[in-house]
């Protein structure tokens, strides 16, 4: 059984936890350094990013996660968990800074704070609903970094080797299958 974390201070946590569990994975909240042992992958959810990373810092847990990742644990980073990862952000200093993407924050405007679309995603699947909640989206992307899906000319997700990243919650609808496409082929 794969054993996957979920970075438990603050967001989305619940509901990638289930949805991990219905894939029957084992999953393990991550609050703090001891919970990071024996990983198989590492989600990094949804929520705000700068509470996030003030909390990260006070758990002692940015660099040990960035070093997994520099190492090669499989991650996933959702909205807020994908401004976490980015090497660089649209007028902040980075977090983890593992990803070579370039992240803009709030890209959708105060009067789309959420809305929902369904993507169409060659190698994931048809119709897969995905909640947009004051998400950020990728300007750029490094060479080696694969585009995965766009949403109106705006790159919302993207596959840097072991690292996943998407603009948007997955994990707010019953759909499985981005979750499905981590565990299966990256974890
Ligand atoms: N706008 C949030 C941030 O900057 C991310 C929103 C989300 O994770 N739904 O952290």
């Amino acid at each position: 059984m794969k054993r996957i974390g979920v970075l438990a201070l603050q967001g989305a946590v619940r509901e990638h936890i289930h949805m991990l569990e219905n894939l029957g994975c084992e999953a393990v909240e991550v609050k703090q350094k001891p919970d990071l042992i024996k990983l198989d992958g590492l989600v990094l959810p949804g929520g705000e990013s700068t509470t996030m990373r003030k909390l990260l810092d006070r758990f002692e847990l940015l660099e040990p996660i960035r070093v997994l990742a520099q190492r090669g644990l499989p991650m996933f980073g959702t909205c807020a968990g994908l401004i976490l990862m980015a090497n660089t952000l649209v007028n902040d200093e980075p977090h983890l800074a593992v990803m070579d993407v370039t992240v803009a924050r709030n890209s959708y405007g105060r009067q789309v704070d959420s809305f929902e679309v369904k993507l169409d995603i060659p190698k994931i699947g048809k119709a897969i609903p995905a909640v947009f909640i004051r998400a950020p989206h990728m300007e750029t992307v490094g060479k080696d970094v694969e585009v995965l899906a766009e949403h109106e000319g705006k790159i919302i997700l993207a596959r840097d080797g072991h690292l996943l990243g998407c603009s948007f919650h997955p994990e707010l609808t019953s759909d499985t299958r981005i979750l499905e496409y981590f565990v299966a082929s990256m974890v």
